[in-house]
């Protein structure tokens, strides 16, 4: 494309963008002074898409109305309600709907999958993470190291980037989980990186991993409905996210949990059991003993929380509508876009420490500025001032992401003026 930076581009490039009426699906914050804000920050909070009202007040009718009775006869009943989220989840992890299951919270689910799939034994009790993993996520290997009876000091293996660079490369840790492979029980790496934006070769690694036997999980809070997976294809053993961020269900949003077909059946697998995993067809006779649903359901346990599931019902359908590889043919542009204009306009100001490579990323760039941390905590306050959402995190680094299903070509070249004005 021929791009220029001026602001008729933006505009002519939303004209000609097919997925743009999705935006109007979407409440967008409004600035003090009326009008749109400036929202990048989907890889934290999603925006709220205008449907999710609407199932929220029915559910809370359907519980008015019919109360107990809502379990069976409400018109989407509560008792198999997940079920309705299944098979757009499936699409989206690239999954069999065997595969994926809508449950809890991410961290929760972790621990649930390390309880299965995290299996050490002296000589092979290691996990493999890298050193910048999310906090939540690094507290919870930890203790189910220390849960095992073993020592986070000698079985956690963190990777880190090669000093001078700020992303991992493929053939570092397929390098390590060579060298290392039988001390490592578990590997458990993002799918998007949370803090860089970098997007893990999901396939290569796994296949890395799978030859040294060890299990392999994914994090996929930042990588799904931001870029295309293929969870099963990619025979990842298992994988959790939450639906707050790219998939727009709102703030503690009931998470999702994906386990390999290859272990739908395993019922020996250790797990810790609860009722809504136990067979449907017996859950109400209360038998003495657990028998799993097969599949991802089986790891299930408790009955869902509606409320915390049903702005899924407004959310997913607009990926289904819209498809994931028309979104991330979208979001391959908008983020080319934006490095694009920062290039041009910035690139003595400021470091993008995401890959230039759009393979190697989802949607999000992380920028960190040329400027003292004070300096550049000053001109982030200054774009919140004037109506941008993006986000900051200590000690300087600035994420920003354009996420195709309601940002414009518009809002990227706002920003980045926002941010020209904010470094002067
Ligand atoms: C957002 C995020 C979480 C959040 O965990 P919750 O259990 O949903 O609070 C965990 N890990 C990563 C990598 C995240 O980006």
């Amino acid at each position: 494309m021929n791009v220029s930076v001026e602001r008729s581009f933006a505009e002519q490039q939303d004209a000609a963008d097919s997925l743009a009426s999705l935006r109007a699906e979407f409440f967008i914050p409004q600035r003090e002074r009326g009008g749109d804000s400036i929202y990048l920050c989907g890889h934290s909070l999603g925006l709220q898409p205008r449907g999710v009202a609407r199932v929220l007040n029915e559910e809370l009718q359907h519980w008015a109305e019919l109360a107990v009775e809502g379990h069976f006869a409400s018109p989407r009943p509560w008792l198999p309600y997940h079920e309705q989220l299944t098979n757009s989840l499936a699409r989206l992890a690239g999954a069999q709907p065997l595969e994926v299951v809508a449950m809890n919270s991410l961290t929760v689910n972790l621990h649930l999958m390390f309880a299965s799939f995290y299996r050490p034994r002296p000589g092979r009790e290691a996990i493999l993470v890298e050193q910048q993993a999310f906090p939540s996520d690094q507290y919870a290997v930890a203790s189910q190291i220390e849960y095992h009876g073993f020592d986070p000091k000698t079985a956690l293996i963190e990777i880190a980037p090669r000093a001078g660079e700020a992303v991992l490369r493929t053939e570092d840790i397929c390098a390590l989980i060579e060298r290392e492979g039988q001390r490592i029980a578990t590997v458990m790496l993002p799918g998007v990186q949370y803090l860089t934006g970098q997007r893990f070769d999901i396939e290569a690694i796994t296949r890395c991993a799978r030859r040294q036997g060890c299990t392999v999980g994914f994090d996929l809070a930042h990588a799904i409905g931001n870029v295309p997976l293929k969870l099963h294809d990619w025979d990842v053993d298992f994988a959790v996210w939450c639906s707050y961020k790219y998939l727009n269900a709102g703030p503690g949003a009931i998470g999702g949990c994906f386990v390999h077909e290859r272990h739908a059946r395993s019922v020996d697998l250790p797990r810790f059991a609860g009722w809504w995993g136990h067979d449907k067809q017996s859950r109400f006779q209360m038998p003495a003993s657990f028998q799993p649903i097969p599949g991802a359901e089986g790891w299930q346990l408790s009955n869902p929380p509606i409320l915390a599931a049903a702005p899924l019902l407004a959310s997913l359908p607009l990926f289904d509508k819209a498809g994931i590889d028309q979104l991330r043919a979208k979001s391959l542009r908008l983020t080319a876009y934006l490095q694009w204009l920062l290039q041009a306009h910035l690139s003595n100001a400021l470091t993008i420490t995401t890959p230039s490579d759009p393979e190697a990323r989802g949607c999000q760039l992380s920028i960190r500025l040329h400027r003292s941390a004070a300096e550049a905590r000053a001109a982030f306050d200054a774009l919140a001032a004037q109506g941008v959402f993006c986000d900051w995190r200590e000690p300087d680094i600035i994420r920003v992401a354009p996420v195709p299903l309601y940002n414009s070509f518009l809002d990227v070249w706002q920003f980045v003026a926002a941010l020209e004005q904010a470094l002067q």
